[in-house]
């Protein structure tokens, strides 16, 4: 019923070629720059927005460069583009998270699809290079197809540098070749405390303990360095115990039967404590009736002793006389005391394991006291913050380098001057990085440089600061006018008094003391690696990051692997690598051996092996020429086998004070026929005189069998016995 006239179809449809005019209605075909989706659609469309068409007849336009078109876009739509790049990014960092937000691009490319993803690297900030972060951050909401224009990372690593990619994408992105549009912000995490404990089981329980243990926090952000467990009688909060551990279990004990108790655990790490875990609740078992009877006498009695205990204890306490060197906390426990305590400096020692320190609170009126730790470098991701963290940054021009006085294992060993803005030029020992360094090297060298950066101590070698900013890369520490003391005493052989030598061991006991404390262990502790200044002051020095000591010529490897300086070192730390400061404690024996023999080799000529050997089989090496009883036995008392029989360094220092205070104590040198020159000494039983015959000795040491065999060759008696060599 349509009747068309020829006027009206220019003006309706004037894209069209009219040829025959009822047919070619229906079979119009489209110019260039036109298109119809359908045969049968009555007339041909302009191409949309970034699409052209160069043939007639054309069904669908064609996308421009850099212009694309979804499947599901319709012919009609404008071609479309990805997104330019998200604005104003920025960020906030708080611990391990990190918070991202920023303004949508100027050109979302056409569309209304935006959305936002996000690429994360984990970047070296000396090398530069950068890596995906990997499986371990969470992202909030999420990482990929975020719609508002924030985001929250958390769970990443602390003390590292990541960069965060923010890209635009829309529902073309997929298929642009080009580069991809996105905002890029750089951000460094800040250290982290763990986080919180969250799975603690019951263990053993009995009327009077309850034994518990949990697992490492999910995130630790950093090396566990302890536990602190905290626990109060359900409803009892005020009076609580405090157990610190290096162990993921405790036993809790001296509960009362049949009671529920109330245990939180949190973790350090250098970062400090994380959160204290939820509470968890456990029960003693109930004590039977007709045992509850029994007890009251004990208890009486036990109450009684507990009494007196306390008595003296607050007594020794009070008159000061444990804490006269200097022992850490203990002196913060003057207030209350409590039998049961673990302390430094005294001698009363918890029935617990010697890892696990107890203190008891009660109304919160003890506390412990802030103990500084030694951060490991290692807990950092990238080493050139924690160099900087803890060292100041020298310029290259302050320095004035004079003469070369030693090799070092990274470079040469200069002495020279310092000369900081408004202070006194003084003299300083520069260590260089040698030239053609790889970043292990590198990273090693100035190790050493965060670790002793840490340590502010008479008696540890002082940093002065770092050069690294410009080349050669130093490290700058105060001058010991006469250099590593084990070539300092044989140049010196027989040249000071026992007061001036026990006063250098004194000395090196103290810095000993304060890395034990900081909860550093030293590891290759040797007369070699102590410097002596012109004041004969001796400090600790030789803090190498990797503590492999592969820098000491000494070190050997062992059977697994590691590298050893085998005659410093205590067996249990050779033989499963236990390092400890009761390890340290043992190399401190043997320091004080190579101090009172004018720097004599420990253990002479024998091979490794064989001083592995002899030292297990209890042998230890005999008293120096003319040492002082005291002395000697102090070395003897530094190589027990059993390290926790070991002294403490604190109590190392109080020994020698006392020495020092008292300098007839030193008269008493080891008798010169129980010294053994040149050979070594069966530990204590022999060298004491503590077997009145060759027989009972041999009985002791489970070799009574040999009797008649050491008879026949002449060993009849203690003294013969003393001259076997180890041959
Ligand atoms: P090291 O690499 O620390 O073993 O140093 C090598 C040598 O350089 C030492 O054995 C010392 O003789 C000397 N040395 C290192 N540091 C100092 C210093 N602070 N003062 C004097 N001499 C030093």
């Amino acid at each position: 019923g349509i009747s068309w006239t020829a006027s009206m179809l220019p003006r309706l449809y004037p894209e069209q070629s009219v040829l025959y005019k009822p047919v070619v209605l229906l079979f119009t075909v489209c110019r260039p720059g036109f298109f119809k989706a359908s045969p049968h659609s009555p007339s041909c469309s302009k191409c949309p927005p970034h699409s052209y068409t160069l043939d007639e007849a054309s069904t669908s336009c064609l996308c421009e460069e850099h212009y694309f078109r979804r499947e599901s876009d319709p012919p009609t739509m404008a071609c479309t583009r990805p997104p330019s790049a998200p604005r104003s990014a920025i960020s906030n960092v708080n611990e391990t998270s990190v918070f991202l937000e920023w303004i949508p691009p100027a050109d979302t490319g056409g569309r209304k699809d935006v959305s936002y993803y996000i690429a994360c690297k984990k970047c070296n900030s000396h090398s530069g290079l950068c890596e995906a972060c990997g499986g371990h951050v969470r992202y909030l909401p999420q990482q990929t197809g975020l719609k508002n224009t924030s985001v929250m990372m958390v769970d990443l690593l602390a003390h590292t540098n990541y960069t965060f990619e923010i890209e635009a994408v829309n529902g073309v992105s997929d298929q642009n070749p080009g580069a991809r549009q996105f905002v890029s912000v750089n951000v460094t995490t800040n250290q982290a405390a763990p986080s919180p404990v969250s799975s603690v089981k019951k263990g053993k329980i009995t009327k009077n303990s309850i034994s518990l243990s949990w697992q490492e926090p999910d995130r630790p952000n950093g090396i566990i360095l302890e536990y602190e467990i905290k626990y109060f009688e359900k409803d009892q909060e005020t009076s609580y115990t405090i157990i610190k551990s290096k162990e993921t279990m405790i036993t809790a004990d001296g509960l009362k039967p049949g009671s529920a108790y109330v245990f939180q655990i949190r973790a350090r790490t250098a970062a400090g404590y994380g959160g204290f875990s939820r509470r968890f609740e456990f029960e003693t078992s109930p004590v039977s009736a007709s045992s509850d009877q029994s007890q009251i006498p004990i208890i009486v009695v036990s109450v009684t002793v507990g009494v007196i205990l306390l008595a003296v204890v607050i007594g020794f306490l009070l008159s000061g006389s444990c804490c006269d060197h200097g022992c850490g906390w203990a002196s913060s426990l003057r207030a209350v005391a409590y039998p049961s305590l673990t302390w430094r400096c005294g001698y009363s020692k918890a029935k617990q394991d010697p890892e696990e320190e107890k203190m008891h609170f009660h109304n919160g009126h003890i506390k412990l006291p802030g103990v500084r730790t030694y951060i490991d470098p290692h807990t950092y991701e990238d080493p050139n913050q924690a160099v900087h963290e803890f060292a100041k940054e020298i310029e290259a021009s302050c320095i004035t380098i004079e003469r070369v006085i030693g090799a070092g294992e990274f470079g040469e060993v200069c002495s020279g001057r310092l000369k900081l803005q408004g202070k006194r030029e003084f003299p300083v020992a520069i260590k260089t990085l040698k030239v053609g360094y790889t970043e292990k090297q590198r990273r090693d060298f100035l190790g050493e440089a965060s670790i002793m950066g840490q340590f502010d101590h008479p008696n540890i070698i002082h940093l002065e600061g770092v050069v690294t900013k410009s080349k050669p890369v130093m490290i700058v520490t105060e001058y010991m006018e006469n250099g590593s003391l084990d070539t300092f005493l044989k140049k010196n052989d027989g040249q000071f008094t026992v007061i001036q030598l026990v006063g250098m061991l004194r000395g090196i006991a103290s810095g000993m003391k304060y890395l034990s404390d900081m909860g550093y262990v030293h590891r290759d502790l040797a007369a070699r690696n102590i410097l002596i200044n012109s004041n004969l002051v001796c400090k600790v020095s030789d803090f190498g990051l990797s503590r492999v000591l592969e820098d000491d010529p000494e070190a050997a490897y062992t059977t697994r692997g590691g590298k050893i300086p085998i005659r410093w070192t205590a067996p249990e730390a050779i033989a499963f690598r236990k390092f400890t400061s009761a390890s340290d404690v043992w190399s401190y024996g043997i320091v004080m051996w190579e101090v009172m023999s004018y720097g004599e080799r420990p253990y002479w000529e024998m091979t490794n092996q064989d001083v592995i050997k002899a030292v297990e089989e209890g042998y230890r090496l005999p008293s120096p020429m003319d040492c002082p009883a005291a002395l000697y036995q102090l070395m003897l008392d530094c190589w027990q086998k059993d390290r926790n029989s070991r002294p403490k360094f604190d109590e190392i220092v109080s020994m020698l004070d006392k020495l020092i205070r008292n300098p007839s104590s030193l008269k008493t040198l080891v008798n010169a026929s129980s010294r053994v020159s040149n050979l070594l000494v069966e530990h204590s039983p022999v060298g004491s005189g503590a077997y009145r015959s060759v027989g009972e000795w041999l009985e002791a040491i489970k070799m009574g069998r040999y009797t008649e065999i050491f008879m026949e060759n002449g060993y009849s008696s203690m003294d013969a016995v003393a001259q076997v060599t180890l041959e």
